[in-house]
């Protein structure tokens, strides 16, 4: 998923990119206000995080010509400013969400997962989880935004994995959804598809639960916190 960062401090900047690419995310960095608006044309970003203090214009005027034109980009605010009336003005914006300044890394990915979460289920079909990004309209699966060839079944069987994520699928379960059309199932056809699918994507993506099934689990690590900053 596409994320700008808009934030003007280069450290602050540069360790939430590190740590959001970890989290999946391809990150265009913008130091300033100006920088950011032209990239919400040039690299057109899925999502954005916007620091309310910057050098050129304010956050709040970023936001306001960011909404003029894209109504629907959903944006959190980072501010070290303390008051209310700040943030109430940012929501009143369009700011979908906002975190206070020195705030948690696993709350921010919190949020974004929230806003990528409705993000996902509304306008892309998308489902991306560590790295696999698998879209559902276009049927297609990236791998840190490369292509991964799969065949048919390989991806019938990911897509009901990525669409339970953190539940258990049983063999049945996927079966199921393969073969809706009364076709001969070897015994061991989903544990082929499996490893099959295994070797193209990353170790323990999949998980086996002896006895039980298959599971992807979507609990994003949690990288420590950059220093942070206005
Ligand atoms: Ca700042």
């Amino acid at each position: 998923m596409k994320l700008l960062l808009i934030e003007d401090d280069p450290m602050l900047s540069s360790a939430l990119c590190k740590a959001l690419n970890v989290e999946g995310f391809v990150v265009h960095p913008a130091l300033s206000g100006h920088a950011g608006i032209a990239a919400l044309s040039s690299f057109k970003p899925e999502i954005v995080i916007l620091d309310l203090g910057l050098p050129d214009i304010d956050g709040t005027e970023v936001l306001r010509r960011l909404r003029a034109t894209h109504i629907d980009l959903p944006t959190i605010i980072l501010t070290a400013r303390h008051s209310i009336d700040d943030k109430v003005n940012a929501l009143d914006v369009g700011a979908d969400d906002y975190l206070e300044k020195p705030f948690d890394m696993a709350e921010l990915f919190a949020r974004l997962r929230v806003l990528a979460r409705r993000l996902s289920t509304t306008k892309t079909n998308k489902i991306c989880i560590k790295g696999v990004d698998l879209d559902v309209a276009a049927q297609t699966v990236h791998l840190d935004q490369q292509p991964l060839s799969l065949t048919r079944r390989e991806y019938m069987v990911l897509k009901a994995l990525m669409e339970n994520a953190g539940r258990v699928q049983t063999k049945d379960m996927i079966e199921s959804k393969l073969y809706g059309w009364g076709e001969e199932i070897g015994s061991n056809t989903i544990e082929v598809h499996i490893s099959n699918l295994r070797k193209k994507l990353p170790s323990e993506f999949i998980r086996t639960i002896r006895g039980l099934g298959y599971t992807i689990n979507n609990e994003q690590k949690s990288p420590s916190s950059p220093p942070s900053s206005n």
